[in-house]
């Protein structure tokens, strides 16, 4: 398939949605889901729940959530900030996990690409600058949809151990604020047991 097809399909369109605009940062988290799941559902227990950790809070997460289905709210998406184009996926059983890292050079933007992607950062960019980004964006969008994953990332296994659902706990109330929060995210300072915005807050 093109890149524009690919755009069209429903799969890919539900990540547009989800994101609000085509770029390339999408197509990488689009890409790198597919590898994962392509991998996981060759080497995992097909009713295992999968688990995916990124390490990167950039475009390419909102196309891994809608393809994984793995949320922040489920906990089963895993944000490490590590600044790195690098998505793990695995089965929260098993472990079994693939690790996919984009390559050096799949992701090249031109010198004028890069030029126009700083301008609209700093809304500097003329209509006509505006509508040269677009297109560059876009074809930038299908290469990256069009090139063999191989191309693209570094495929491996790799071994992952999650320490398993302990998400809920009992709450009490901030002894500045009042406000119920997790017991275990209420730290003791000068005798009192507060709450991390409390414990933030110049003292008054
Ligand atoms: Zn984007
Ligand atoms: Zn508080």
């Amino acid at each position: 398939m093109t890149g524009e097809e690919i755009v069209r399909t429903d799969e890919f369109k539900k990540c547009l949605d989800f994101h609000g605009h085509l770029c390339p940062g999408l197509s990488i988290g689009y890409r790198a889901a597919k590898a994962g799941l392509e991998w996981l559902a060759e080497n995992r227990s097909a009713d295992e729940e999968m688990v995916a950790i990124v390490e990167n809070d950039a475009c390419g997460c909102d196309a891994v959530q809608v393809m994984t289905g793995c949320t922040f709210g489920k906990g089963n998406f895993i944000f490490k900030d590590h600044g790195k184009q690098v998505f793990t996926f695995f089965g929260r059983k098993s472990g079994k996990a693939v690790r996919v890292s984009l390559k050096p050079d799949a992701l090249a933007p031109s010198e004028r690409h890069r030029d126009l992607i700083q301008k609209m950062r700093n809304k500097e960019a003329s209509e006509e600058e505006q509508e040269e980004f677009r297109s560059l964006h876009e074809q930038g969008s299908y290469v990256v949809l069009e090139r063999p994953a191989e191309e693209l990332f570094k495929i491996e296994p790799t071994q992952v151990a999650f320490p398993p659902h302990a998400r809920i706990h009992a709450s009490n109330p901030c002894d500045r604020c009042g406000e119920m929060t997790m017991a275990t995210r209420l730290e003791e300072v000068g005798g009192e047991k507060i709450c991390r915005d409390c414990k933030e807050a110049k003292p008054s």
